[in-house]
């Protein structure tokens, strides 16, 4: 089969590169040329744990190549993924215009029967948009199809996720889109649910949206822990037991970023309230994410009191670990606050430094990237953990105690065991226990 995918970020670029594992053929095409001549050449742009191998393993086996030549890209295939972004627009929504862009080039470039799958997360109903955008530019009249297959990967693990899924989503309105795109995943037959489009459209948004709420409902829980003698790590253990609950996405920290989590909850809000539904639930689970910043903030100032001239280690800038994505991460609502107040800031991340340095440009005095966690400490009145990096689990507290101008650790994420902590000498402040 041959494949075209359209967008080639953190999606797009494990798309293209699972499918043509897969054993499909397979081109990825960007509006960004400098990016394909980068990949080319062999430098993936994103940090992503097994994308550089995977990339070159299917490069050299000649299954996949990389085009800014869009159009013929399009031409070329029967199946067209549409990996590219939909950031969060002014009101909430979605931002389309991504999509609409590719839907006219699609139709300007239709020169046979092909399907257009909506990879990239689209609010319930984008299909009609986009069907009616390719008919409206449809200049040859011939035949396409409209399917839905959103993507499930987590940042970080998005090649296991890709290539071990839990489950497939196809949303289609015929039988030959549903066939060829189960032709396209036929390993994983077992694992692949037909539903008409909307539906497949709404279980990606209802999937975020529900793991967001898990987590804003244990940093709930954290609230009421800290003012009780409860611990939220066993609460949550204690709960993830039950097998009807689970272990996972009940971390307490400083709430949920990244690019999808906080666009996706209000872009579904956005949809509920367009169409006239009760969307308090989700509004809640928002608004206790925003509140997460103003807790963490809360436990440095309860130990610092005033942070003006304070100067503040940042261990942690990814939304979360094993990525160099910051796009929406805790960290840069954290740093422009310490920013704000008059604090100097020493930041560290093991990938995401570069990225975050779009949002702070280094100026050597108030704003200092550190190569190591022991070079952002030196010198700092706290250290503050953002991002649950394994490393950090396994610094040498002794050294890292003796570098800090005031002892006092301020744990986003509970990376640390309060009685280990206690014991090297630091004053500890985590999250949801004592
Ligand atoms: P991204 O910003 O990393 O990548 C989007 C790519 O599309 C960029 O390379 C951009 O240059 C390209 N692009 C933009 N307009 C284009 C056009 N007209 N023609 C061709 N290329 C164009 O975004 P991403 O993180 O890969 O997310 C893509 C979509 O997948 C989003 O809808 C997102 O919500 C969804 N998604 C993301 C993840 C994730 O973890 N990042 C997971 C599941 C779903």
């Amino acid at each position: 089969m041959n494949i075209a995918v359209l967008g080639t970020g953190y999606v797009g670029l494990v798309t293209a590169a699972g499918l043509s594992e897969f054993g499909h053929t397979v081109v990825g095409a960007d509006k960004v040329a400098a990016k394909i001549e980068a990949i080319r050449q062999g430098r993936v742009p994103i940090y992503e744990p097994g994308l550089d191998a995977l990339l070159e393993s299917n490069v050299r086996k000649g299954t996949l190549s990389f085009s800014p030549d869009l159009a013929a890209s399009v031409r070329a295939a029967d199946v067209i993924f549409v990996c590219v972004g939909t950031p969060q627009g002014d009101d909430g929504s979605a931002d389309m215009s991504q999509i609409e862009e590719v839907s006219r080039l699609i139709a300007e470039n239709l020169n046979g029967y092909k399907v257009v799958v909506e990879k990239s997360t689209v609010p319930v109903k984008t299909s009609v948009r986009i069907k009616r955008t390719i008919s409206l530019y449809n200049k040859t009249g011939a035949e396409f199809d409209v399917a839905s297959n959103p993507e499930f990967l987590r940042e970080g693990a998005a090649v296991s996720d890709f290539l071990e899924p839990d489950r497939i989503i196809v949303g289609v309105e015929s039988d030959r889109a549903r066939d060829l795109l189960v032709r396209i995943y036929e390993r994983f037959k077992d694992r692949v649910l037909v539903t008409n489009i909307a539906t497949a459209e709404l279980i990606k948004h209802a999937s975020n949206s529900f793991l967001s709420m898990k987590i804003s409902y244990i940093n709930l829980m954290a609230n009421l822990c800290e003012q009780t003698e409860a611990d939220v790590e066993q609460v949550a253990k204690g709960m993830g037991f039950d097998p009807r609950i689970g272990p996972r996405f009940l971390r307490a920290g400083i709430g949920f970023g990244g690019s999808c989590f906080p666009k996706d909850i209000r872009a579904l809000i956005k949809i509920g309230d367009d169409l006239g539904v009760d969307m308090s639930l989700l509004k809640e689970t928002e608004r206790i994410n925003q509140g997460r910043i103003r807790v963490f903030l809360d436990k440095l100032k309860t130990a610092l009191w005033i942070l003006k001239d304070k100067r503040i280690g940042v261990l942690g800038l990814a939304f979360k670990p094993e990525t160099d994505d910051v796009r929406a991460a805790p960290s840069i609502r954290i740093i422009q606050a310490l920013l704000d107040e008059g604090a100097a800031v020493r930041l560290h991340d093991p990938k995401a430094a570069e990225n975050m340095k779009e949002f702070f440009p280094e100026d050597g005095v108030r704003t200092v990237y550190c190569d190591s966690p022991y070079k952002a400490a030196e010198g700092a009145n706290a250290v503050l953990v953002c991002t649950e990096w394994k490393e950090y689990a396994d610094l040498d507290l002794g050294r890292l105690r003796g570098l800090m101008a005031n002892p006092i650790l301020v744990d986003g994420r509970n990376v640390f065991d309060p009685a280990a902590v206690a014991a090297r000498g630091f004053e500890y402040f985590s999250i949801g226990r004592r």
